[in-house]
C-alpha cells in the first residue's frame, strides 16, 4: 500500500466514525423535535455536547492533519469521489482550526447569549437590548474572515459556506435583476386592485384529514414512505440520515388549510433529494445535498412550480372536494387557485406569498452585504430596514418585533444563509425551463402525474449527492450558470395572468 493510500485509508475510517455520531446526534434532535418529554432536555442536551466532543476529536488531531496534507499531494491520483471527500474535509478542517480555539470559544458563547437576548428584545421589540450584540457578532464575522482568509469580498467566505462557489459578484447580478423585474410587478399587481376571495382557506380543517391528505400528495410526488417517516413538528423540516431513511415533519394548523399542505410538499421535494442519492455515496458525508440553495431548489420545485401550478391545482381540485366537502361549498377550481396564490404584501418573511418573497430575502441580502462591508452601522439598521421594505414591498413596520428584529438568523452569526433562499427558487425556475424542453410539465401535472418530473430531477439533480458543486451541477443540466432571467420570466407570466396584467 502506498503512502497515499494507508492515509486515504485512515480518513475513509474517520469520516465514517464521523458519520456515526452524525447519525446519534440526529436521532436525539429527532426524536426532541417530534414529541420527546421537555423534561429530558437537559440530559439530551449533554448527551449531544459529549458526542459532539469525539467527533471534533475525529476530525482535528495531528493525524488527520498529516493524512490531509498527503492526499492534498496526490490530489491527481484520487478518483472522483475522494478528490471531493478530501477538499470537503479539508475546508471543514480550516474553518474549525484557523479560528484560534479561544477567540471561537468566546465567540460562541456570545452566540448563545445573542440568541437569548434577540428572543427577549423581539418580544418587547426593542432594538437598542440587542443592538451590542450584533455589533459584536459583525465584528468577529470580520475578524474571522481576515483568519480564514477569503477571495475578494470577506462575505464570499459566508456566503461560500451555504453555497459552495457563490459570490458576490454573482449575488449582486441576481438581485439587481429581480429589483428590477420583481419590484415593479409588485407595483401593477397593487394597482389592479383585485379582490381575491380567501376565507374557505381559513375553515375547519380537521388534522386527521389533513395527515391522510399529507401522505397521499408525498406518495403523489414521489416520496417513498417505507423508506421514510412523516411527523408533526412546531416547524416544518426534513433530515437524511442515511439514503434509506429519510424523516420530514409538517405542522397541522385546523383552521389552516394551505399551512401543512404546502410545507408538506416542500419538505417532501427535500426529502425526495435525499432519498434518491447514488448508492455509492451511501454512507460517506456525500450522502446528502450538495448546498442549501440547490436544496431549497428541490424544495421550492415541488411547492411552488408544481404544487402552486393552475394545471396541478385544478387535477386536485376534485379530490379535495370529496374530502372537504363542506368547507369548499360554492367554491370552484379557479377561485382556489387564485386564493393560494393571492398576493398580499406583509412585514412577515416566513407568511409571504411566493412573489414577494423573494424581496424580503433581497433587502436582507443588500443590509448583511453592507454590515460587512462597513457601509452602514448596527445603529442604523432599523432606519435602513424600513426603508427597504417601503421601498420593495410599500408598507412601513409598525415596530422592529415585525421589522427588523423578526429572524433569528443574525443573532446566531448566520450571515450568508438568507440568499440561499432567494438561490432556490431562481435554480426551482432554471431547472424546471431545462427540463419543458424534454417533457410537458403542465400536461404531467394536470393528469397528476410526478413521475417523469421526479424521474428528470432523480437523474440530473439528485443521484450526484454532494458530489457536484452547485455552479459546477446548474451548468452540467442546463449549459450555463445561475441565471435570475428563467426565475423573474416564470413570476411575471404565471402573476401577469393571475392578475389580468399587459
Ligand atoms: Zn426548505
Amino acid at each position: 500500500m502506498t503512502h497515499y493510500e494507508a492515509a486515504l485509508n485512515r480518513l475513509n475510517e474517520a469520516l465514517h466514525k464521523i458519520k456515526a455520531f452524525d447519525y446519534s446526534t440526529s436521532m436525539l434532535f429527532w426524536d426532541a423535535s417530534t414529541g420527546a418529554p421537555k423534561s429530558g432536555a437537559d440530559a439530551r442536551s449533554q448527551a449531544i455536547g459529549v458526542l459532539s466532543g469525539f467527533q471534533y476529536q475525529l476530525l482535528i488531531n495531528d493525524q488527520m492533519a498529516e493524512d490531509l496534507s498527503v492526499l492534498l499531494e496526490n490530489y491527481s491520483e484520487l478518483d472522483e469521489m475522494n478528490q471531493v471527500l478530501v477538499s470537503d474535509t479539508k475546508k471543514d478542517y480550516d474553518k474549525l482550526t484557523k479560528i484560534p480555539m479561544e477567540e471561537f470559544q468566546k465567540y460562541n458563547m456570545l452566540i448563545s447569549k445573542s440568541a437569548m437576548v434577540w428572543e427577549d428584545a423581539k418580544g418587547k421589540s426593542d432594538f437598542e437590548m440587542f443592538k451590542p450584540y450584533l455589533t459584536e457578532v459583525v465584528d468577529y464575522l470580520l475578524k474571522f474572515a481576515d483568519y480564514r482568509g477569503f477571495d475578494g469580498h470577506p462575505y464570499n467566505l459566508y456566503i461560500g459556506d451555504f453555497e459552495d462557489g457563490m459570490t458576490v459578484d454573482q449575488l449582486d447580478v441576481f438581485f439587481a435583476e429581480l429589483k428590477a423585474r420583481i419590484v415593479p410587478l409588485l407595483s401593477k399587481i397593487a394597482a389592479k386592485n383585485k379582490q381575491i376571495e380567501t376565507s374557505f382557506l381559513f375553515e375547519h380543517y380537521p388534522v386527521n384529514l389533513q395527515d391522510e391528505l399529507s401522505r397521499d400528495v408525498l406518495k403523489m410526488i414521489g416520496f417513498d414512505l417505507e423508506r421514510g417517516q412523516l411527523k408533526e413538528s412546531v416547524h416544518p423540516f426534513t433530515m437524511g440520515v442515511d439514503i434509506d431513511d429519510v424523516r420530514l415533519t409538517t405542522h397541522y394548523y385546523e383552521n389552516d388549510f394551505s399551512s401543512a399542505f404546502f410545507s408538506t410538499a416542500h419538505e417532501g421535494g427535500h426529502a425526495i433529494y435525499e432519498q434518491n442519492i447514488d448508492k455509492k455515496l451511501q454512507g460517506t458525508p456525500l450522502a446528502t445535498g450538495t448546498s442549501n440553495g440547490i436544496h431549497e431548489s428541490q424544495s421550492r420545485i415541488y411547492e411552488n412550480n408544481f404544487c402552486r401550478s393552475e394545471s396541478f391545482l385544478e387535477f386536485l381540485f376534485p379530490i379535495l372536494k370529496e374530502k372537504f366537502e363542506i368547507q369548499l361549498e360554492g367554491v370552484s377550481s379557479q377561485m382556489f387557485y387564485e386564493a393560494i396564490n393571492r398576493v398580499e404584501p406583509s412585514l412577515i418573511r416566513v407568511e409571504a406569498d411566493e412573489l414577494t418573497y423573494s424581496l424580503h430575502i433581497m433587502l436582507r441580502y443588500e443590509i448583511e452585504l453592507a454590515l460587512i462591508s462597513r457601509q452602514i452601522s448596527v445603529d442604523e439598521l432599523p432606519d435602513v430596514w424600513n426603508e427597504k421594505v417601503k421601498a420593495y414591498l410599500g408598507i412601513v413596520p409598525p415596530d422592529d418585533a415585525r421589522g427588523v428584529l423578526q429572524d433569528v438568523h443574525w443573532s446566531e452569526g448566520l450571515f450568508g444563509y438568507f440568499p440561499t433562499y432567494a438561490l432556490g427558487s431562481a435554480y426551482a425556475a432554471q431547472l424546471a425551463h431545462y427540463m419543458g424542453r424534454e417533457i410537458d410539465i403542465e400536461a404531467c401535472l394536470a393528469d397528476g402525474d410526478f413521475k417523469p418530473l421526479t424521474k428528470w430531477l432523480n437523474e440530473k439533480v439528485h443521484q450526484y449527492g454532494s458530489l457536484k458543486k452547485p455552479n459546477e451541477l446548474i451548468e452540467m443540466i442546463t449549459g450555463e450558470r445561475l441565471n435570475s432571467k428563467y426565475y423573474c420570466d416564470y413570476l411575471e407570466l404565471k402573476y401577469s395572468k393571475l392578475y389580468g396584467l399587459n
